[in-house]
Protein backbone atom coordinates (compact mmCIF):
# COMPACT_ATOMS: atom_id res chain seq x y z
CA UNK A 1 0.00 0.00 0.00
CA UNK A 2 1.39 3.34 -0.97
CA UNK A 3 0.50 6.92 0.12
CA UNK A 4 1.29 9.97 -1.67
CA UNK A 5 1.35 13.41 -0.52
CA UNK A 6 0.37 16.12 -2.72
CA UNK A 7 -0.35 19.18 -0.61
CA UNK A 8 -0.17 20.27 2.86
CA UNK A 9 3.59 18.63 3.55
CA UNK A 10 5.97 21.42 5.32
CA UNK A 11 3.12 24.00 4.66
CA UNK A 12 -0.47 24.33 5.61
CA UNK A 13 -2.14 24.58 2.40
CA UNK A 14 -3.06 21.88 -0.38
CA UNK A 15 -4.07 19.11 1.67
CA UNK A 16 -4.19 15.80 -0.79
CA UNK A 17 -3.67 12.39 0.07
CA UNK A 18 -3.87 9.78 -2.63
CA UNK A 19 -3.87 6.22 -1.01
CA UNK A 20 -3.12 2.92 -3.32
CA UNK A 21 -3.66 -0.57 -2.00
CA UNK A 22 -3.74 -3.24 -4.58
CA UNK A 23 -7.54 -2.85 -5.04
CA UNK A 24 -8.30 0.91 -4.71
CA UNK A 25 -7.27 4.09 -5.36
CA UNK A 26 -8.25 7.06 -3.41
CA UNK A 27 -7.81 10.50 -2.74
CA UNK A 28 -8.23 12.45 0.92
CA UNK A 29 -8.83 15.62 0.02
CA UNK A 30 -8.45 17.53 -3.16
CA UNK A 31 -7.33 20.98 -1.74
CA UNK A 32 -6.36 23.95 -3.04
CA UNK A 33 -2.47 25.59 -2.01
CA UNK A 34 -3.18 29.19 -1.10
CA UNK A 35 -1.24 32.22 0.33
CA UNK A 36 1.45 33.05 -2.49
CA UNK A 37 1.66 33.45 -5.88
CA UNK A 38 4.68 30.50 -5.40
CA UNK A 39 2.08 28.29 -3.99
CA UNK A 40 -0.80 29.22 -6.07
CA UNK A 41 1.34 27.40 -9.38
CA UNK A 42 0.67 23.92 -7.26
CA UNK A 43 -2.91 24.21 -8.00
CA UNK A 44 -2.97 21.79 -10.57
CA UNK A 45 -3.78 17.75 -11.16
CA UNK A 46 -0.49 15.99 -11.01
CA UNK A 47 -0.56 13.49 -13.35
CA UNK A 48 0.50 10.60 -11.35
CA UNK A 49 -3.12 11.08 -9.90
CA UNK A 50 -4.61 9.53 -12.89
CA UNK A 51 -8.11 11.16 -11.96
CA UNK A 52 -9.92 8.77 -14.44
CA UNK A 53 -8.75 5.71 -12.92
CA UNK A 54 -9.47 6.69 -8.90
CA UNK A 55 -12.40 5.29 -7.06
CA UNK A 56 -13.17 7.68 -4.90
CA UNK A 57 -12.31 11.27 -3.02
CA UNK A 58 -13.19 11.59 0.96
CA UNK A 59 -13.11 15.15 1.97
CA UNK A 60 -12.47 15.78 5.84
CA UNK A 61 -14.24 19.22 5.88
CA UNK A 62 -15.32 22.04 3.62
CA UNK A 63 -12.58 24.22 3.67
CA UNK A 64 -10.95 25.27 0.62
CA UNK A 65 -7.21 24.26 1.22
CA UNK A 66 -8.84 20.92 1.46
CA UNK A 67 -11.96 20.87 -1.79
CA UNK A 68 -10.56 23.27 -3.79
CA UNK A 69 -8.83 21.63 -6.50
CA UNK A 70 -11.85 19.32 -7.05
CA UNK A 71 -12.96 21.51 -10.01
CA UNK A 72 -9.77 20.45 -11.53
CA UNK A 73 -10.24 16.56 -10.46
CA UNK A 74 -13.30 16.47 -12.52
CA UNK A 75 -12.10 18.54 -15.58
CA UNK A 76 -9.66 16.14 -15.81
CA UNK A 77 -11.87 13.01 -16.28
CA UNK A 78 -12.37 11.72 -11.98
CA UNK A 79 -16.37 11.03 -12.19
CA UNK A 80 -16.77 8.52 -9.25
CA UNK A 81 -18.29 10.10 -5.76
CA UNK A 82 -17.13 12.41 -3.41
CA UNK A 83 -17.87 11.23 0.12
CA UNK A 84 -18.38 13.64 3.51
CA UNK A 85 -20.38 14.15 6.07
CA UNK A 86 -23.91 16.09 5.09
CA UNK A 87 -22.47 19.36 6.74
CA UNK A 88 -19.05 19.36 5.00
CA UNK A 89 -20.76 18.85 1.53
CA UNK A 90 -23.07 21.88 1.70
CA UNK A 91 -19.61 24.16 3.28
CA UNK A 92 -18.26 22.94 0.25
CA UNK A 93 -21.51 24.29 -1.83
CA UNK A 94 -20.75 27.38 -0.21
CA UNK A 95 -17.00 27.85 -0.37
CA UNK A 96 -16.60 26.41 -3.75
CA UNK A 97 -19.36 28.53 -5.26
CA UNK A 98 -17.85 31.71 -3.49
CA UNK A 99 -13.93 30.77 -5.17
CA UNK A 100 -15.45 29.77 -9.04
CA UNK A 101 -17.06 33.95 -8.56
CA UNK A 102 -14.06 35.06 -6.86
CA UNK A 103 -11.01 33.43 -9.82
CA UNK A 104 -14.37 34.79 -13.00
CA UNK A 105 -14.00 37.93 -11.49
CA UNK A 106 -10.08 37.93 -10.90
CA UNK A 107 -9.76 36.85 -14.12
CA UNK A 108 -12.01 39.14 -15.87
CA UNK A 109 -10.06 41.95 -14.37
CA UNK A 110 -6.90 40.55 -15.14
CA UNK A 111 -7.61 40.02 -18.72
CA UNK A 112 -9.30 43.94 -19.46
CA UNK A 113 -5.69 44.91 -18.10
CA UNK A 114 -4.15 42.28 -20.43
CA UNK A 115 -6.33 43.46 -23.55
CA UNK A 116 -5.23 46.87 -22.92
CA UNK A 117 -1.42 45.17 -23.14
CA UNK A 118 -1.90 43.58 -26.10
CA UNK A 119 -1.39 40.46 -23.94
CA UNK A 120 -3.16 36.86 -24.39
CA UNK A 121 -6.30 36.64 -22.17
CA UNK A 122 -5.68 34.31 -19.15
CA UNK A 123 -8.27 31.52 -18.44
CA UNK A 124 -9.62 31.38 -14.57
CA UNK A 125 -8.94 27.94 -12.82
CA UNK A 126 -12.62 26.92 -12.29
CA UNK A 127 -15.83 28.76 -13.09
CA UNK A 128 -19.35 28.44 -11.82
CA UNK A 129 -20.32 25.21 -14.18
CA UNK A 130 -17.11 23.58 -13.24
CA UNK A 131 -18.09 23.56 -9.67
CA UNK A 132 -21.74 22.47 -10.80
CA UNK A 133 -20.33 19.27 -11.92
CA UNK A 134 -18.43 18.59 -8.89
CA UNK A 135 -21.41 19.23 -6.73
CA UNK A 136 -23.26 15.95 -8.55
CA UNK A 137 -20.94 13.86 -7.31
CA UNK A 138 -21.33 14.26 -3.86
CA UNK A 139 -22.71 11.49 -1.54
CA UNK A 140 -22.98 12.88 2.20
CA UNK A 141 -22.43 10.07 4.63
CA UNK A 142 -23.21 9.63 8.31
CA UNK A 143 -20.47 10.28 11.26
CA UNK A 144 -19.70 6.92 12.90
CA UNK A 145 -20.86 4.48 10.26
CA UNK A 146 -19.13 2.44 7.83
CA UNK A 147 -19.24 2.99 3.95
CA UNK A 148 -17.75 1.10 1.08
CA UNK A 149 -15.41 3.04 -1.23
CA UNK A 150 -13.65 0.89 -3.51
CA UNK A 151 -13.26 -3.22 -3.37
CA UNK A 152 -12.07 -4.18 -0.31
CA UNK A 153 -11.67 -0.74 1.70
CA UNK A 154 -14.29 0.83 3.51
CA UNK A 155 -14.20 4.54 5.17
CA UNK A 156 -15.28 6.37 8.67
CA UNK A 157 -15.71 9.70 9.15
CA UNK A 158 -15.24 10.85 12.28
CA UNK A 159 -15.77 14.40 14.62
CA UNK A 160 -12.90 16.23 14.34
CA UNK A 161 -14.23 19.28 16.11
CA UNK A 162 -12.84 21.84 13.81
CA UNK A 163 -15.83 23.37 11.88
CA UNK A 164 -19.57 22.04 11.43
CA UNK A 165 -19.03 18.43 9.68
CA UNK A 166 -15.13 18.05 10.53
CA UNK A 167 -14.01 15.21 10.63
CA UNK A 168 -11.28 12.45 10.56
CA UNK A 169 -10.85 9.90 8.11
CA UNK A 170 -10.41 6.15 8.90
CA UNK A 171 -9.82 4.09 6.37
CA UNK A 172 -9.27 0.39 6.45
CA UNK A 173 -8.51 -1.73 3.31
CA UNK A 174 -7.28 -4.93 2.38
CA UNK A 175 -4.03 -6.17 1.85
CA UNK A 176 -2.19 -9.49 0.94
CA UNK A 177 -5.22 -11.16 2.61
CA UNK A 178 -5.11 -8.95 5.75
CA UNK A 179 -6.42 -5.56 6.56
CA UNK A 180 -4.67 -2.55 7.01
CA UNK A 181 -5.87 0.87 9.00
CA UNK A 182 -5.04 4.56 8.10
CA UNK A 183 -6.05 7.38 10.02
CA UNK A 184 -5.79 10.94 8.18
CA UNK A 185 -6.22 12.92 11.20
CA UNK A 186 -7.86 16.33 9.06
CA UNK A 187 -8.00 19.72 10.97
CA UNK A 188 -8.23 19.23 14.11
CA UNK A 189 -10.21 21.30 16.67
CA UNK A 190 -9.45 22.80 20.21
CA UNK A 191 -11.20 21.23 23.47
CA UNK A 192 -14.32 22.36 25.39
CA UNK A 193 -14.92 25.42 23.30
CA UNK A 194 -17.96 26.24 22.22
CA UNK A 195 -20.62 25.27 18.99
CA UNK A 196 -18.21 22.14 18.24
CA UNK A 197 -18.15 18.81 19.94
CA UNK A 198 -14.96 17.62 20.68
CA UNK A 199 -12.47 15.65 18.42
CA UNK A 200 -13.31 11.69 18.52
CA UNK A 201 -10.86 9.33 20.39
CA UNK A 202 -9.57 6.99 17.94
CA UNK A 203 -7.32 4.09 19.42
CA UNK A 204 -6.16 2.05 16.50
CA UNK A 205 -3.80 2.55 13.38
CA UNK A 206 -1.81 0.84 11.18
CA UNK A 207 -0.82 4.40 10.18
CA UNK A 208 -1.76 8.08 11.24
CA UNK A 209 -1.21 11.50 9.18
CA UNK A 210 -1.61 14.04 11.64
CA UNK A 211 -2.19 18.10 11.16
CA UNK A 212 0.50 20.04 12.48
CA UNK A 213 -0.88 23.62 12.56
CA UNK A 214 -0.17 24.72 15.72
CA UNK A 215 2.47 21.54 16.49
CA UNK A 216 4.74 24.18 18.31
CA UNK A 217 2.71 26.03 20.90
CA UNK A 218 -0.75 26.49 22.81
CA UNK A 219 -3.95 28.95 22.23
CA UNK A 220 -4.54 31.61 25.12
CA UNK A 221 -6.91 29.98 27.28
CA UNK A 222 -10.31 30.39 25.53
CA UNK A 223 -12.41 31.99 28.74
CA UNK A 224 -9.39 35.01 28.80
CA UNK A 225 -9.88 35.37 24.65
CA UNK A 226 -13.63 35.88 25.75
CA UNK A 227 -12.78 38.05 28.06
CA UNK A 228 -10.65 40.31 26.08
CA UNK A 229 -13.11 40.65 23.36
CA UNK A 230 -15.59 41.98 25.58
CA UNK A 231 -13.48 44.35 27.06
CA UNK A 232 -12.09 45.58 23.86
CA UNK A 233 -15.69 45.80 22.36
CA UNK A 234 -16.66 47.66 26.07
CA UNK A 235 -14.37 50.31 25.41
CA UNK A 236 -15.06 51.03 22.06
CA UNK A 237 -18.77 51.09 22.86
CA UNK A 238 -17.63 54.10 25.65
CA UNK A 239 -15.85 55.59 23.15
CA UNK A 240 -18.91 55.70 21.05
CA UNK A 241 -16.92 54.28 17.88
CA UNK A 242 -17.67 51.97 15.47
CA UNK A 243 -16.20 48.11 15.80
CA UNK A 244 -15.27 46.72 12.53
CA UNK A 245 -14.57 42.76 12.60
CA UNK A 246 -12.92 41.78 9.31
CA UNK A 247 -14.51 38.03 9.35
CA UNK A 248 -14.05 34.50 7.79
CA UNK A 249 -17.70 33.63 6.61
CA UNK A 250 -17.67 29.61 7.93
CA UNK A 251 -16.90 28.71 11.54
CA UNK A 252 -15.29 32.43 13.03
CA UNK A 253 -18.22 34.17 12.26
CA UNK A 254 -20.80 32.06 14.56
CA UNK A 255 -18.58 31.67 16.92
CA UNK A 256 -18.56 35.48 17.16
CA UNK A 257 -22.60 35.50 17.08
CA UNK A 258 -22.64 32.91 20.06
CA UNK A 259 -20.54 35.24 22.12
CA UNK A 260 -22.22 38.46 21.33
CA UNK A 261 -25.45 36.71 22.34
CA UNK A 262 -24.29 35.38 25.68
CA UNK A 263 -22.35 38.28 26.98
CA UNK A 264 -25.80 40.74 26.09
CA UNK A 265 -27.48 37.92 27.63
CA UNK A 266 -24.88 38.09 30.79
CA UNK A 267 -25.07 41.82 30.79
CA UNK A 268 -21.47 41.95 29.90
CA UNK A 269 -22.26 44.41 26.90
CA UNK A 270 -24.34 46.50 25.94
CA UNK A 271 -27.37 45.64 23.26
CA UNK A 272 -25.46 47.72 20.87
CA UNK A 273 -26.51 47.53 16.58
CA UNK A 274 -24.49 44.09 15.53
CA UNK A 275 -24.79 44.11 11.36
CA UNK A 276 -23.75 41.00 9.65
CA UNK A 277 -22.81 42.54 6.29
CA UNK A 278 -21.57 39.15 4.48
CA UNK A 279 -24.03 37.10 2.72
CA UNK A 280 -22.08 34.46 2.51
CA UNK A 281 -21.37 34.70 6.56
CA UNK A 282 -25.31 34.25 6.48
CA UNK A 283 -25.79 31.73 3.88
CA UNK A 284 -22.75 29.64 6.49
CA UNK A 285 -25.09 30.63 9.53
CA UNK A 286 -28.05 28.66 7.52
CA UNK A 287 -26.08 26.00 7.31
CA UNK A 288 -25.37 25.77 10.80
CA UNK A 289 -29.03 25.74 11.68
CA UNK A 290 -29.62 23.37 9.08
CA UNK A 291 -27.34 20.76 11.16
CA UNK A 292 -27.59 21.82 14.76
CA UNK A 293 -27.63 18.24 15.38
CA UNK A 294 -23.68 18.27 15.27
CA UNK A 295 -23.31 21.38 17.83
CA UNK A 296 -22.26 21.00 21.21
CA UNK A 297 -25.31 21.42 23.67
CA UNK A 298 -24.93 25.28 24.20
CA UNK A 299 -25.15 26.12 20.42
CA UNK A 300 -28.19 23.70 19.73
CA UNK A 301 -30.37 25.95 20.89
CA UNK A 302 -29.26 29.25 19.64
CA UNK A 303 -28.65 28.35 16.17
CA UNK A 304 -32.39 26.35 16.04
CA UNK A 305 -34.44 27.38 13.94
CA UNK A 306 -35.17 31.14 13.63
CA UNK A 307 -33.56 31.28 17.35
CA UNK A 308 -30.76 33.21 16.56
CA UNK A 309 -33.24 36.58 15.78
CA UNK A 310 -35.32 35.73 18.78
CA UNK A 311 -31.73 35.61 20.86
CA UNK A 312 -29.89 38.54 18.91
CA UNK A 313 -32.95 41.46 18.53
CA UNK A 314 -30.37 43.88 17.62
CA UNK A 315 -28.60 41.77 14.78
CA UNK A 316 -28.80 43.26 11.39
CA UNK A 317 -28.46 41.78 8.23
CA UNK A 318 -27.17 43.19 4.90
CA UNK A 319 -27.48 41.37 2.28
CA UNK A 320 -27.15 44.22 -1.21
CA UNK A 321 -24.28 46.79 -1.61
CA UNK A 322 -26.66 49.23 -0.67
CA UNK A 323 -27.51 48.17 2.53
CA UNK A 324 -23.72 47.68 3.27
CA UNK A 325 -23.16 51.65 1.68
CA UNK A 326 -25.76 52.78 3.83
CA UNK A 327 -23.62 51.39 7.13
CA UNK A 328 -21.44 54.54 6.39
CA UNK A 329 -24.21 56.80 7.82
CA UNK A 330 -24.50 54.99 10.53
CA UNK A 331 -23.88 56.13 13.77
CA UNK A 332 -21.67 54.41 16.49
CA UNK A 333 -21.19 52.65 18.81
CA UNK A 334 -22.42 49.66 16.48
CA UNK A 335 -20.33 46.52 15.71
CA UNK A 336 -20.10 45.31 12.09
CA UNK A 337 -19.11 42.20 10.74
CA UNK A 338 -17.97 41.71 7.47
CA UNK A 339 -15.32 39.87 4.83
CA UNK A 340 -12.94 39.18 3.71
CA UNK A 341 -11.18 37.75 7.09
CA UNK A 342 -7.91 38.75 6.19
CA UNK A 343 -9.21 42.60 4.78
CA UNK A 344 -7.54 41.79 1.51
CA UNK A 345 -10.95 42.14 -0.74
CA UNK A 346 -14.89 42.27 0.16
CA UNK A 347 -17.12 44.87 1.88
CA UNK A 348 -14.65 45.26 4.64
CA UNK A 349 -13.00 47.29 2.73
CA UNK A 350 -14.83 50.12 1.86
CA UNK A 351 -15.55 49.91 5.94
CA UNK A 352 -11.87 50.76 6.99
CA UNK A 353 -11.76 53.07 4.15
CA UNK A 354 -14.57 55.00 5.65
CA UNK A 355 -13.36 54.78 9.33
CA UNK A 356 -9.34 53.88 9.70
CA UNK A 357 -9.28 57.23 9.82
CA UNK A 358 -11.18 58.05 12.95
CA UNK A 359 -9.74 58.11 16.04
CA UNK A 360 -12.46 56.20 18.15
CA UNK A 361 -13.15 52.93 15.12
CA UNK A 362 -11.98 49.80 16.60
CA UNK A 363 -10.34 47.06 13.90
CA UNK A 364 -10.88 44.30 16.00
CA UNK A 365 -9.24 41.22 14.53
CA UNK A 366 -9.92 37.39 15.40
CA UNK A 367 -8.78 35.62 12.66
CA UNK A 368 -5.61 34.48 11.40
CA UNK A 369 -3.83 37.09 9.40
CA UNK A 370 -1.46 35.65 6.48
CA UNK A 371 2.11 37.10 6.37
CA UNK A 372 1.25 39.39 3.46
CA UNK A 373 -2.02 40.02 4.00
CA UNK A 374 -3.59 43.67 4.78
CA UNK A 375 -5.09 42.59 7.47
CA UNK A 376 -1.41 41.80 8.82
CA UNK A 377 0.07 44.85 7.67
CA UNK A 378 -2.84 46.91 10.34
CA UNK A 379 -1.55 44.95 12.80
CA UNK A 380 1.69 45.45 12.12
CA UNK A 381 0.87 49.18 11.98
CA UNK A 382 1.21 49.95 8.62
CA UNK A 383 0.23 53.88 8.24
CA UNK A 384 -0.61 55.75 6.24
CA UNK A 385 -2.35 52.69 3.88
CA UNK A 386 -3.95 52.44 0.42
CA UNK A 387 -7.66 51.04 0.21
CA UNK A 388 -9.26 51.36 -2.99
CA UNK A 389 -6.99 53.40 -4.49
CA UNK A 390 -7.35 56.04 -1.49
CA UNK A 391 -4.86 57.02 0.79
CA UNK A 392 -6.05 56.76 4.68
CA UNK A 393 -4.15 58.02 7.68
CA UNK A 394 -4.65 55.36 10.57
CA UNK A 395 -6.24 56.78 13.54
CA UNK A 396 -8.25 53.70 14.47
CA UNK A 397 -7.53 51.29 17.43
CA UNK A 398 -6.39 47.93 15.65
CA UNK A 399 -6.56 44.76 18.41
CA UNK A 400 -5.69 41.59 17.33
CA UNK A 401 -7.56 38.99 20.35
CA UNK A 402 -6.36 35.87 19.61
CA UNK A 403 -7.40 32.31 20.80
CA UNK A 404 -10.03 31.55 19.00
CA UNK A 405 -8.42 29.73 16.64
CA UNK A 406 -10.59 26.51 14.96
CA UNK A 407 -7.06 24.70 15.80
CA UNK A 408 -6.07 22.26 18.29
CA UNK A 409 -2.99 23.78 19.90
CA UNK A 410 -0.29 21.64 21.05
CA UNK A 411 -1.89 20.18 24.45
CA UNK A 412 -4.66 18.44 22.24
CA UNK A 413 -2.90 17.80 19.36
CA UNK A 414 -1.12 15.43 21.75
CA UNK A 415 -4.18 14.23 23.55
CA UNK A 416 -5.55 13.51 20.56
CA UNK A 417 -2.51 11.49 19.38
CA UNK A 418 -2.17 9.44 22.96
CA UNK A 419 -4.86 6.52 22.61
CA UNK A 420 -2.93 6.21 18.80
CA UNK A 421 0.30 6.51 20.18
CA UNK A 422 0.19 3.95 23.40
CA UNK A 423 -0.23 1.18 19.94
CA UNK A 424 3.10 2.07 18.52
CA UNK A 425 1.09 3.81 15.56
CA UNK A 426 3.13 4.86 12.10
CA UNK A 427 3.02 8.69 12.76
CA UNK A 428 3.50 11.40 9.83
CA UNK A 429 3.11 14.83 10.73
CA UNK A 430 1.61 16.99 7.88
CA UNK A 431 -0.04 20.12 7.22
CA UNK A 432 1.63 23.09 9.33
CA UNK A 433 4.86 25.32 8.94
CA UNK A 434 8.31 23.39 9.04
CA UNK A 435 9.12 25.09 13.06
CA UNK A 436 5.51 23.70 13.56
CA UNK A 437 6.37 20.38 12.85
CA UNK A 438 9.86 19.99 14.19
CA UNK A 439 8.61 21.44 17.83
CA UNK A 440 5.45 18.91 17.12
CA UNK A 441 7.56 16.06 16.19
CA UNK A 442 10.37 16.49 19.10
CA UNK A 443 7.25 16.70 22.06
CA UNK A 444 5.98 13.36 20.54
CA UNK A 445 9.27 11.61 20.48
CA UNK A 446 9.73 12.95 24.23
CA UNK A 447 6.02 11.88 25.34
CA UNK A 448 5.41 8.89 23.56
CA UNK A 449 8.44 7.60 22.26
CA UNK A 450 6.74 7.09 19.24
CA UNK A 451 9.33 8.24 16.30
CA UNK A 452 7.59 11.01 13.68
CA UNK A 453 8.20 11.74 10.33
CA UNK A 454 8.00 14.47 8.41
CA UNK A 455 7.10 14.11 4.75
CA UNK A 456 7.77 16.36 1.70
CA UNK A 457 5.61 17.03 -1.12
CA UNK A 458 5.28 13.93 -3.64
CA UNK A 459 6.82 11.47 -1.46
CA UNK A 460 5.30 8.33 -1.68
CA UNK A 461 4.98 6.18 1.89
CA UNK A 462 5.03 2.56 1.17
CA UNK A 463 3.01 1.08 4.72
ZN1 LIG B 1 -9.67 23.69 7.92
Amino acid sequence: MFVTLHGAANEVTGSCYLIETGNARLLVDCGMFQGSKHLERLNFIPASIKPKELDAVVLTHGHLDHCGRLPLLVRNGFQRKIYGTDATLDIARLILTDAAKIQVDDTDRENRKRAKAGQQAVKPLFNLSDVERVFKLFSPQKYNKWFPVAPETSVELVEAGHILGSSSVIIVAGQNGGKRRLVFSGDLGQWDIPLNRDPAEIDRADAVFMESTYGGRNHPAYEETVTELRNCINEAIENKGKILVPTFAVGRTQQLLFHLFDLFRKGELKRIPVYLDSPMALAATQIYSRHTELLDEDAKDFFSGDNIYHYLPNLKLCTTALESQALNDVEGPCLIMAGAGMCDAGRILHHLRHNLGLPNTLVLIVGYQAKESFGRRLIDGANPVKIMGQTVFVRAKIKSVQGFSAHAGQTDLLRWLEPLARHKTKLFLTHGEPHQLNELRFKVEESFQVKAEVPSIGDVIEL
